[in-house]
């Protein structure tokens, strides 16, 4: 072993990060306030440094968590219709799903607007606090994780815009009054969203100041380092137990059956695209007249009546990222299995943008949940889910577990 290496494996556990995109090793250096590291080859965030994260997080998770009672206890939107009035709770759309014997959808629904983003919440909370009076929480490593899995399922940014969609859908037909509940969600979105970007994961995972050494031009892999997709550890591959030490996290060189997998999960996501495309997702009924609506015709159908902002983004949310996502990804498995070394800083990226958009296309599905729970006035007007909006989740759903299932480093192993 070169002595650079040797160099960088006995520094490796405190002084050492590896990137998590590309395996590139570098040395942690203190940062003023405000600033990022970047991977020095293909650009991602290492850590950053943000000025009290701390208490600030911690104010900002409370704030959270505040709101969301509100959120969940007062009236969210109330429709007026001839007179009916029909008001809802944030939670009215599950149980709408729940009772229209969609049972899967509305337990998709619940987790992710309701019961993921609260556990991420308490989670951090109880990570932070102890942290505050320089004590280590129990389980620190197991709720970590957690948070570090949870993460891309909490969809609140999501069901906020699914919220707005249906607002402006239903604003010609009946009269929409926002309640309590419904503002008190919009500050939930941007606490969690700031809170997010203020946290420096160091916090949880100190790190003491760093020697003065340089290394440059390696990879973990190449030092014999094992990298801790949860908590970033760097462990010596020659004792390397088969779970972080810190964090408890599975730990291996490259995910095991990486490929198989992700391959398994796109074609599953391709298969399901066929009956989420060809069986209604809703039927719309006002003054006893309506059909079932697939996605495309109801996508026609909202170009019809002149909502044509409304059927842009049900269209690029609902058909134009699934599909583009599974060709990114069928295009960087065969990319990968060809140890291609070709443009690897745009295939990451282009890897990272569809991770980061997936969940979007969860809009269409909170969408159906809101207008049935609100169009709800029997001899009026009527929204009922159909079988189609299943598929469709389902597909959602397995095109996000193929992004989360591909290891980006392998792009970089061959660049
Ligand atoms: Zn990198
Ligand atoms: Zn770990």
């Amino acid at each position: 072993m070169q002595p650079k290496y040797r160099a960088a494996r006995r520094l490796s556990n405190v002084y050492m990060i590896a990137c998590h995109s590309c395996d590139y090793l570098h040395r942690i250096i203190p940062l003023a306030d405000g600033g990022k590291a970047c991977c020095a080859r293909c650009g991602t965030v290492l850590y950053q440094q943000t000025h009290n994260s701390l208490n600030r997080v911690l104010a900002l998770n409370l704030t959270a968590l505040m709101l969301f009672i509100i959120a969940n206890t007062y009236p969210f939107l109330t429709l007026k219709l001839n007179g009916i009035a029909e008001e809802n709770l944030l939670i009215s759309g599950v149980l709408t799903l729940y009772r229209m014997d969609m049972q899967g959808l509305a337990v998709l629904v619940f987790l992710t607007s309701i019961a993921f983003p609260l556990w991420l919440m308490v989670a951090m909370l109880y990570l932070l606090l102890p942290l505050r009076w320089g004590r280590i929480p129990p389980w620190r490593g197991l709720v970590y994780r957690m948070v570090q899995m949870l993460q891309p399922w909490s969809m609140l940014g999501v069901f906020m815009l699914a919220v707005l969609l249906a607002v402006v859908k239903l604003m010609d037909m009946a009269t929409i009054v926002p309640g309590v509940a419904l503002f008190s969600f919009m500050g939930v979105v941007l606490a969690v969203a700031a809170a997010r970007s203020h946290l420096d994961h160091r916090l949880i995972w100190p790190h003491p100041a760093p020697p003065a050494i340089t290394i440059t031009g390696i990879t973990a892999r190449d030092c014999g380092l094992l990298h801790c997709h949860s908590c970033a550890l760097l462990v010596p591959m020659t004792d390397a137990p088969a779970a972080c030490p810190r964090c408890g996290h599975r730990l291996h060189l490259r995910q095991a059956n990486m490929l198989a997998r992700t391959w398994a999960w796109v074609v599953t996501a391709l298969l399901l695209l066929i009956p989420a495309n060809i069986y209604p997702i809703m039927t719309v009924v006002q003054w006893g007249q309506g059909e079932p609506n697939t996605i495309f015709s109801g996508v026609i159908h909202l170009i019809e009546s002149g909502m044509w902002p409304l059927a842009l983004i049900v269209f690029i949310a609902s058909m134009v990222v699934p599909i583009t996502k599974l060709l990114v990804l069928m295009g960087l498995l065969v990319s990968v299995q060809r140890h291609s070394p070709w443009r690897a800083h745009d295939r990451n990226r282009l890897y990272h943008i569809t991770e980061a958009v997936g969940a979007w296309s969860m809009v269409d599905i909170f969408l159906i949940a809101m207008l049935a729970a609100l169009v709800n006035l029997d001899a009026l007007a009527t929204v009922t889910p159909e079988f189609g909006a299943s598929f469709f989740a389902m597909m959602v759903v397995a095109t996000m577990f193929a992004a989360q299932s591909f290891d980006p480093r392998l792009i970089w192993d061959h660049a």
